[in-house]
């Protein structure tokens, strides 16, 4: 038979195994209890408690890197979030001491900022936003501005119930907010007008009479002092892993004379071969340049709410990290215009489309994972739900716990 001994020149963290390759089929000579497939923080994550707890783990990922999606690439100094801009925040204590207790995190505080048309807005929706659009300096003011315009949508109704998106937001906060900050942007974001977009998509649009643009209600976010990889390095200390190894072209016949049990975080659908027809999904893509100034837009994250750009957010990834005086020791900064982008087979599948029709295809994938022993599947791709991070590594937290 014609074997191919490959001494860890594909791997990526790897120090002495030998793996066997024939005719596509990688054989590994070192049995592990864990063969993670998928090396984000939910297979990084798994890897980090079970070596802890003395077990061997083999964590591949097809990507030439590993960390899933908060992996960072570093662009002049500046770790730009390839996958998206992920800020990390949650209300719970033990999370947020465990991922310090591997790096410290920093205090960036999520507070974007909205572009209309050149005119400059806060967000989430607060008395920076109301005194910006009408001029009004007390809550008072600002509740009676919204209560008269959500009035009037409420009025135009004639007693139904909203039928689409627009009628929807209009009897939520008014003509005026929906106009310059959320009409063109959802448009962008669904490619569909408003009218066109069913109601339930927005079912609350909350507004502060504070004055506080902190994005987040959690007590606790910020990013990895270092970048994210720094993070994934610390979870996957302990683990052998290997990128660019596809688990169908690698171990799917063969996993189990590789381990005893399969940690498995790729698409649900895949794993099943696509039997039953395939999970739909949303995507973003990313254009991403270096500008040759120290300070672009004074911000990591802003939104631009009308269709005069085809974009709807620049991202700013050197705001994430540094702050006061260190903006401008960089003389130059990475920006990321993100645009929404219908999804099609071979694109990054990041957001689940949880309609009606998704949700039951999903459900019967899910009543196939119950007849495959010693697999688990976990993380967004293979549970096809929308997780944050800070919720995936509880739940990897809590698995262990047991
Ligand atoms: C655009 C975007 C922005 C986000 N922003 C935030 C944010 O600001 N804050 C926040 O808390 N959360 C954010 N999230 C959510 C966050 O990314 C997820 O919660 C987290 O990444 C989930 O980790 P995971 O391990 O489940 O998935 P992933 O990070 O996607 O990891 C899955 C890994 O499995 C690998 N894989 C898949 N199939 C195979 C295969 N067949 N063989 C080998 N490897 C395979 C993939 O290459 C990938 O590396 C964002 C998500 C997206 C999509």
């Amino acid at each position: 038979m014609a074997v191919l001994i490959i001494f860890c020149t594909f791997a990526c963290k790897l120090s002495h195994i030998v793996f066997l390759k024939e005719s596509n089929k990688i054989f590994c000579m070192k049995h592990y209890d864990y063969l993670i497939v998928g090396s984000g923080l939910f297979g990084a994550t798994f890897a980090y408690f079970a070596t802890k707890a003395g077990k061997k783990c083999l964590v591949i990922d097809k990507r030439p890197q590993l960390g899933g999606n908060v992996y960072c690439e570093n662009i002049e100094g500046i770790n730009v979030h390839k996958y998206g801009a992920h800020i990390f925040h949650t209300n719970n204590k033990k999370v947020w001491d465990f991922v310090n207790s591997l790096v410290p995190f920093n205090r960036y505080t999520n507070s974007p900022i909205a572009n209309y048309k050149g005119e400059l807005y806060n967000l989430p929706f607060n008395m920076n936003t109301f005194r910006q659009m009408w001029g009004v300096t007390t809550p008072q003011e600002a509740k009676a501005r919204i209560e008269e315009q959500k009035a009037e949508a409420v009025a135009a109704l004639c007693g139904r119930e909203p039928q689409n998106l627009e009628e929807q937001a209009l009897c939520l906060v008014g003509k005026d907010i929906f106009t310059k900050l959320i009409k063109e942007y959802t448009e962008k974001q669904w490619g569909r007008d408003c009218k066109d977009l069913p109601a339930f998509i927005i079912r609350r649009l909350p507004v502060r009479f504070v004055y506080d643009n902190n994005y987040f209600n959690d007590s606790y976010q910020g990013i990895p002092i270092g970048g994210y990889n720094v993070l994934t390095e610390a979870l996957l200390d302990d683990a052998d892993c290997l990128t660019d190894t596809d688990f169908f072209e690698s171990y799917r016949d063969t996993w189990r004379d590789v381990a005893d049990t399969l940690v498995y975080t790729g698409r649900l659908d895949e794993y099943f071969g696509f039997s039953l027809g395939r999970l739909d999904w949303r995507t973003v893509s990313f254009k991403t340049r270096v500008e040759h100034v120290s300070n672009y837009q004074g911000n990591a994250v802003v939104n631009y709410t009308s269709h005069n750009e085809p974009y709807t957010r620049i991202i700013e990834h050197k705001h994430f990290e540094m702050f006061g005086d260190k903006v401008d020791a960089c003389s130059s900064t990475v920006i990321s215009e993100e645009y929404s982008t219908e999804y099609k087979h071979g694109m990054e599948p990041y957001y689940p489309v949880n309609d009606e029709k998704n949700n039951s295809l999903a459900d019967r994938y899910r009543s196939l994972t119950e007849a495959e022993p010693n697999v688990i599947f976990g993380g967004r791709l293979a549970e096809y739900k929308y997780y944050d991070m800070a919720p995936v590594i509880e739940k990897v937290m809590q698995m262990w716990s047991k």
